[in-house]
């Protein structure tokens, strides 16, 4: 009941009753973006007005320092758009918006204009300072029964359907800061928590029904927030997940779009060939491209038209509005090259114009560095394209994770792959503002693609966090949570062990975790840990050698500070001959196994077991 009462109280900052000459109770109107702040660079703010036959009356505010300099209508009388000018002097407060019919005011609505918190603008987005641990709200920690099931949302929890609502929520995070801040993760990306008011598969939330709410199953705005502030206090940074390119087939707009162009349409339902490759193809044919940027990318996801200037003005205050309102840390955007990438290019710049120290980072799904690299800001596109989007997900380096360890060494099989996609490293403007990973919530788990090997795990995942770039770790991962037969989505975001009150096993607290389980916690507990503090890995010079007969060595340096890897791709413990290396061993007189402290005094022939990673800090006199 809480809950209710919190969410009514900022709907009546939300809704209007516009009120007749009598008095009585009209239409109600809705106003978006529902509140905004003093002192952006950009003076110019847009407000979506929606409301019964809105367009027939004439707005007029009254505020010093706001200027209403135009009031746009498209063919849909329930729409008005009013672009504000706030000048420098303007200061916070409750404005006031009226809207006149036949000289009398129908309507009036109060619109907050807050204060921004000192320091906003130039707050820090994530880097390769960070590590990202990637969790789904839905599947990671119930921490509220009581909102599982809310009046008005369609779908009811059934944790025995995989691809069904399971109750977790942002109390689920809140309630396990301290483990994730003690497992050694420095941000929290967290797939949508905006409204997903859909019959089914709404646990996944890139089908949003309302873009200014948070759904009442995962909590409030108010619990966001609160998350938000918790996280800061903690140390650890959260990153938004949002969605441009299709909304859920229940939102508003599509029963009564706010313009004729506002989505891509077909006479009849088409799907988009997801092929991202498509959208930098200098040679995509008309019919490929069209498919794949207009296509929609299912039944209940129709596809957002971005060219249509409203649209594209309404999501770029959508993200300042949660940037500034929430204090986030970063971005993720969802379907990157679906929407139209001049209109991406423009929010980019309007985000970073506002926040020049924040990052964002684009799901851009094509596997080669050629292909990712077009998407990263100041890429040298032939084509003059640039994109301003400062970090790209690195589905190349994803695919040598996957593969590499899984094969015997050869001319362009095994670790080469690693080495491969880091020699192409040339074609990125900025290599470190790449995102790594080795699975998230739309592939199999890592531990399933490696066919249960653990040992393959901790490689990969040695390598993840010591190679460049800003890593990604998917929730569960510590758990060894895998996926099994069942290759559905859903599965692939299977309930954290103990996040629900009933589960048997805890892997918040460790309870009736296997010693596999205990063992790979631990790692990753030690390596994460040991991971933060260091600016060698975050920011130092990174050496490869090419690999031999199943050994992949690489250092890390910063002034006088080295650190090696090696990588032992061979079902057979090997020993290293440091003469290949001495370039960076000649003046070594020590080295510390990170994961085991032990120390090698004048270190000769290192050995390392069979599969395995050995991290050593060098030390010289
Ligand atoms: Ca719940």
């Amino acid at each position: 009941m809480r809950r209710k009462k919190l969410s009514l109280r900022l709907w009546v900052g939300l809704i209007l009753l516009s009120v007749t000459a009598t008095g009585q109770p009209q239409t109600t109107v809705k106003v978006e973006p529902p509140s905004w702040w003093t002192g952006f660079r950009n003076p110019s703010l847009q407000l979506m007005v929606y409301g019964k036959g809105i367009s027939g009356t004439i707005p007029v505010i009254n505020y010093p320092g706001i200027t209403l300099e135009k009031v746009e209508k498209t063919s849909n009388p329930d729409y008005l758009f009013l672009d504000l000018f706030l000048s420098s002097s303007v200061t916070p407060g409750d404005v006031s918006i009226g809207f006149l019919a036949d000289g009398d005011t129908v309507a009036r609505f109060l619109f907050p204009l807050k204060e921004r918190k000192p320091g906003s603008a130039n707050r820090k987005g994530f880097s390769p300072a960070d590590v990202i641990y990637l969790l789904m709200p839905d599947r990671f920690a119930n921490g509220d029964p009581s909102n599982d099931a809310v009046t008005g949302m369609s779908e009811k929890p059934d944790r025995r359907d995989p691809g069904g609502r399971h109750g977790g929520d942002i109390k689920g995070i809140a309630d396990h800061i301290g483990y994730l801040q003690n497992l050694g993760i420095t941000a929290v990306w967290s797939t949508p928590l905006l409204e997903n008011n859909m019959k089914k598969y709404s646990y996944h939330g890139y089908a949003i029904t309302d873009y200014y709410h948070i759904d009442s199953r995962l909590g409030s705005n108010d619990d966001y927030f609160a998350l938000a502030d918790q996280l800061h206090a903690s140390g650890l940074r959260l990153i938004m997940d949002m969605v441009f390119n299709h909304c859920g087939s229940n939102h508003p707009w599509v029963s009564d779009p706010p313009d004729t162009n506002w989505f891509n349409e077909f006479p009849a339902f088409t799907r988009t060939n997801y092929r991202s490759a498509v959208a930098t193809d200098p040679y995509a044919s008309g019919y490929d491209f069209t498919l794949f940027r207009k296509g929609w990318f299912d039944e209940h996801l129709p596809d957002l038209n971005q060219r249509n200037p409203f649209l594209a003005k309404y999501f770029i205050q959508h993200a300042i509005w949660w940037i500034e309102a929430a204090g986030l840390d970063g971005i993720r955007l969802d379907t990157y090259p679906y929407c139209d990438k001049d209109f991406m290019a423009e929010w980019d710049q309007a985000v970073l114009t506002e926040y020049p120290s924040f990052n964002i980072v684009g799901e851009c799904w094509v596997t080669t560095p050629g292909s990712i690299s077009y998407w990263q800001k100041d890429s040298p596109n032939t084509d003059g394209f640039n994109s301003h989007l400062p970090a790209v997900i690195d589905f190349a380096m994803y695919d040598a994770l996957r593969l590499g360890f899984m094969e015997n060494e050869g001319w362009s099989t095994g670790t080469l792959r690693l080495y491969d996609i880091l020699s192409q490293d040339f074609v990125y403007p900025d290599p470190d503002n790449l995102l790594v990973f080795i699975d998230n919530h739309d592939v199999d788990r890592y531990l399933a693609t490696q066919g249960g090997n653990v040992r393959h795990l901790k490689m990969a995942l040695a390598f993840l966090l010591t190679t460049r770039g800003i890593p990604q770790i998917y929730y569960g991962t510590e758990a060894l949570m895998t996926t099994g037969e069942d290759k559905s989505d859903g599965n692939k975001r299977a309930d954290f062990p103990g996040g629900w009150p009933s589960d048997s096993v805890n892997a918040f607290t460790g309870k009736g975790l296997t010693a596999d389980q205990q063992e790979l916690s631990a790692y990753m507990r030690r390596l994460l840990n040991w991971r933060k503090n260091q600016e060698v890995i975050h920011r130092g010079k990174l050496t490869h050698f090419l690999p031999v007969e199943g050994i992949y060595v690489y250092f890390r340096s910063l002034e006088t500070k080295t650190v090696m890897v090696v990588l032992n791709n061979n079902p057979a413990e090997k020993t290293i001959d440091p003469t290949r290396y001495d370039e960076f061993l000649r003046d070594v007189t020590s080295a510390v196994d990170v994961m085991t402290g032990k120390r090698f005094n004048n270190p000769g022939h290192i050995t390392v077991p069979a599969e395995s990673a050995l991290i050593l800090e060098l030390e010289k006199q």
